[in-house]
């Protein structure tokens, strides 16, 4: 079989060396690896195709690979060493971008990055921008449903995709890939593959929608007296700013503390330290003036008391170093070692009390822990993670870290939220995700699994159990 595949795809196309198969082995934080049987790179959706047709007669395990920035083991081979992976990276053409018609049509393994700036040339705004823009490709972003910090203004992935191109689990090629806006010819098949995490087939290019880009854009760091405040600060932004606000990000004071201890160079946001930062970001195209829009919006707010101080950047540079506190924050807390990571969701209105309560339990259950909550709290979004003590064994650690997901996941189940707004169920979340589906979910998640990949070839043990059977 091998040499099959190698003949297909080529010497390039193909990699059996461990070393050559390390980097494809383990994801973007190193907690995950596994051990892959080869890595294969089809430089063509035609190689793509066939080679999935021949793993599907051979029923060789598939597991799809983007940037392999996911934080839930979708994309890891097992350890067992039975898993291809494919890796979309030399799938990385921009195929067209229609000015007139807002869109783009991209392959898989175009890094976010990449496209953002591809839309720039033609002064439009591709708005999906998240901390691993840097390697994430947009068959990942597809795959994962990904959202980040612009999602309040312009939804998630799933709002973002016009059409897709697909390579089903027994190798045909399912064309979606239409740029229109309004389609109602029946089940929108394109949103089936979206959030699938790869367990439907492969995504080997999309059709995007694009935006005006802003070339006004207000960032500031605000400085506030608690969780509340900054909800209500919230509420008040999205009415008073002409419904232009493109981020709002929440970090409690203990988030910039851990940036700045890791990143010494980075300064501090305000003259005052204070309990709760909020970093919003407002963005216009044509004739706003958002600058005095800003300007009025934070001035009544310091009138009345909302904000206790406030800082607007004044260059692109503050601008960054504003976000910088934010974004190597994630990077901060992986260099103290492993921690529960979750990008859990609640009603927006119960976001103070969630995290009223879950520091609570954690005081009560885990006091040796230290709990890192912040988020993209304008779509309810919260990582609320937790930070063993230093010093603990592995198996310490384990039980540590799973009771704390436990009491995270039951005040999120309390509040009506989700266990999951951003990285997907992967392995990692699988038996949460499952425990909590009722019988009626469960067939339906099935009957869709078995239509699409009815051998089980397609990422299995991911989102659901084996083969999903
Ligand atoms: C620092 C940092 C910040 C992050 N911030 C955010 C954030 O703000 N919002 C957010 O949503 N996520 C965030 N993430 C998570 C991650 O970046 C996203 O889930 C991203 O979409 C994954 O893309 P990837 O290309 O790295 O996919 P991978 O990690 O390679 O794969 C993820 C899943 O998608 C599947 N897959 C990959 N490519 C394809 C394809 N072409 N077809 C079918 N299936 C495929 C894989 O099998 C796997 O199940 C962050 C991660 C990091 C490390």
């Amino acid at each position: 079989m091998i040499n099959r595949l190698r003949e297909l795809l080529g010497e390039q196309g193909l990699l059996t060396a461990p070393e050559q198969m390390a980097r494809y082995s383990r994801d973007w934080s190193g907690d995950l690896s596994g051990r892959p049987l080869a890595v294969a790179r089809p430089g063509s959706v035609g190689h793509l195709a066939r080679l999935v047709g021949l793993c599907a007669e051979a029923g060789i395990p598939m597991v799809p690979q983007g940037g392999h920035t996911g934080l839930v083991g979708g994309a890891v081979p097992s350890p067992e060493g039975r898993e291809l992976v494919i890796s979309l990276e030399r799938l990385d053409r921009i195929r067209s971008v229609d000015p007139l018609n807002f869109s783009m049509v991209a392959e898989a393994g175009c890094v976010l990055e990449t496209l953002h700036r591809a839309a720039e040339e033609h002064d439009l705004h591709f708005p999906l921008s998240l901390g691993a823009q840097g390697s994430c490709q947009i068959g990942g972003n597809v795959a994962t449903n990904a959202g980040g910090v612009n999602v309040l203004r312009y939804g998630m992935a799933r709002d973002l995709v016009l059409g897709l191109e697909v390579v089903l689990p027994d190798g045909r090629i399912w064309n979606g890939l239409r740029s229109l806006r309004k389609n109602n010819t029946g089940y929108d098949l394109k949103q089936l593959f979206i959030g699938s995490e790869g367990t439907l087939g492969i995504v080997t290019a999309a059709a995007l929608k694009l935006f005006p880009r802003p070339g006004q854009v207000q960032t500031a760091m605000l400085g506030l007296a608690s969780v509340s405040d900054a909800m209500r600060l919230y509420a008040a932004a999205r009415r008073e700013l002409s419904d232009l606000l493109s981020a709002f990000e929440l970090l409690p004071r203990r988030c910039i503390e851990i940036t700045l201890e890791a990143h010494p160079a980075l300064r501090e946001p305000l003259e005052a330290p204070a309990p709760v930062y909020v970093l919003m970001e407002a963005s216009a195209s044509g004739l706003v003036d958002l600058a005095a829009l800003m300007e009025q919006f934070l001035g009544g707010c310091l009138e009345r008391g909302a904000i206790l101080d406030g800082a607007v950047a004044m260059s692109r540079a503050q601008a960054a170093g504003f976000w910088r506190l934010r974004e190597d924050l994630v990077e901060a807390q992986h260099r103290r070692g492993r921690h529960l990571r979750t990008d859990v969701s609640i009603p927006i209105s119960c976001l103070p009390d969630f995290m009223r309560e879950a520091d609570a339990a954690m005081a009560a259950h885990l006091p040796e822990a230290l709990p890192v909550a912040y988020g993209h709290v304008g779509d309810g979004n919260v990582h609320y993670n937790v930070l063993p003590p230093p010093g603990l064994d592995d198996d310490a650690q384990d039980a540590l870290l799973h009771r704390a997901e436990e009491l995270v996941f039951a005040l999120v189940d309390r509040f009506g939220g989700s266990i999951s707004a951003e990285h997907g169920i992967g392995r990692v979340k699988r038996e949460p995700f499952l425990r909590r589906l009722g019988a009626v979910d469960r067939d339906l998640l099935h009957g869709i699994k078995s239509a699409l990949d009815p051998r089980g070839c397609m990422s299995p043990g991911r989102l659901l159990a084996g083969d999903g059977s």
